[in-house]
């Protein structure tokens, strides 16, 4: 028998897979070009040149024992150097190698930290609307996950409801910037904020909070926004980054933790993640791909094409009478649902043949998810579609 707490991670995938299995189900009955397939979060433009020819030359220069080898758990000394070497020219921080380990995507990165961090019992706060992976990988380490609602006016972080949530069991906070699924962009001004309520909250309580950045859309950022760099606002973050959306790269699984020797007990916590990276069974982020994204960490995706997709989405749906906030980053605009039950929505989307998800699944009800990370036919032909549906509902522009 399985084990009692898997069969509710199994029931909650299984939701998910319904999904995906019913987009490939309409593709075969109507065709692919005639379902508008806006469900998934998977980069649909290609890794940029240089990753290709980065995997190329790896696998000609380099040693192959090397290239294929065990490593530092903690990932390749060389190429922690120049994550760490590439931060500091952007951001003007003062990271060396030991602050960086080499993960298996954002996913492994986060559980790699809250298996670091995590005792039974401890609570982690998310701000709604998030990624709802965030659930299991707090409570892989029987971690409590707390939930601040979200702000619907502005999406942006809600925090008069957060000083509500923390209490002295507060181990870490998420933050999500760029931000899956609405799409904002939460501004310096806004994170520093967080950080006076972090350090008065740790004040309060004679503890001192983690912060955990995750940002894997970090680089996705659209109209001259910018995504602030939160080590500098607030000692103890730790950040979670991703080249599965800056490169194009989700099924390579490479990503990297930052963890600053201002952290509260920094030592520890860089030689235990070292410890977890291992015994949560990655051993290392994959070796090749590692040396790859080492000789590429400037190059990035073409965001014009998200840009443009983003433009083309936003004002096809705000004609039509679709309300949502500004998108700014990342592939996702998360649109309010014209009757309260967002999956009743959902449903009559698909009657069109068009696939969203609701939004209860990043614990903010009465609004859906449609992700552009489409073609760009895909949206023109879509937007006839989403016409009807929106004459289903009355919206007028
Ligand atoms: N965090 C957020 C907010 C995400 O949207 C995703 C993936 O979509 C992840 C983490 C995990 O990404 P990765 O492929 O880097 O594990």
């Amino acid at each position: 028998m399985i084990a009692q707490k898997m069969k509710g991670y199994v029931a909650n995938s299984s939701v998910i897979r319904a999904m995906f299995e019913e987009g490939k189900k309409m593709a075969e009955k109507y065709g692919r070009e005639n379902v508008y397939d806006f469900s998934l979060g998977n980069p649909n433009i290609p890794a940029p040149a240089e990753v290709n020819k980065a995997i190329r030359d790896v696998l000609e220069e380099q040693d192959p024992v090397l290239v294929h080898g065990y490593m530092n758990n903690s990932g390749f000394e060389n190429v922690r150097a120049a994550v760490a070497e590439s931060l500091n020219k952007r951001f003007g921080t003062n990271f060396s190698r030991k602050n960086i380990v080499m993960t298996v995507g954002a996913a492994g990165g986060m559980n790699v930290i809250f298996k670091t961090l995590l005792n039974p019992g401890d609570e982690v706060i998310a701000f709604a609307p998030f990624f709802g992976e965030y659930r299991s990988y707090v409570s892989n380490y029987d971690g409590v996950l707390r939930v601040v609602p979200a702000d619907t006016r502005t999406f942006q972080l809600n925090l008069e409801e957060f000083e509500r949530v923390l209490s002295p069991k507060t181990k870490a906070v998420i933050v999500n910037n760029p931000n899956n699924p609405s799409g904002v962009v939460y501004p310096e001004e806004t994170m520093k904020k967080l950080a006076d309520v972090l350090v008065r909250a740790g004040k309060k309580f004679g503890t001192s909070i983690y912060l955990i950045s995750d940002e894997p859309y970090r680089e996705l950022v659209y109209g001259g926004a910018s995504v602030p760099f939160m080590t500098r606002l607030y000692h103890n973050t730790v950040i979670g980054y991703s080249f599965s959306k800056s490169l194009s790269l989700p099924g390579e699984r490479i990503g990297y933790l930052v963890l600053p020797d201002e952290l509260e007990d920094a030592e520890d916590i860089q030689a235990a993640a070292n410890v977890a990276t291992r015994i949560l069974g990655f051993v290392n982020a994959p070796s090749l791909m590692q040396l790859a994204v080492a000789r590429c960490l400037d190059a990035r995706v073409n965001l014009e094409f998200y840009d443009r997709n983003r433009k083309m989405l936003a004002e096809g749906l705000s004609r039509l009478g679709f309300e949502f906030v500004k998108p700014e980053g990342a592939f996702y605009l998360f649109i309010k649902s014209p009757v309260e039950d967002e999956t009743a929505f959902v449903n009559k989307a698909k009657e069109y043949h068009i696939l969203m998800v609701p939004g209860s699944s990043f614990a903010c009800p009465g609004y859906v998810r449609a992700a552009y990370c489409v073609s760009p036919e895909t949206i023109k032909n879509s937007l006839p579609q989403f016409a009807r549906l929106a004459a289903d509902y009355g919206l007028h522009a």
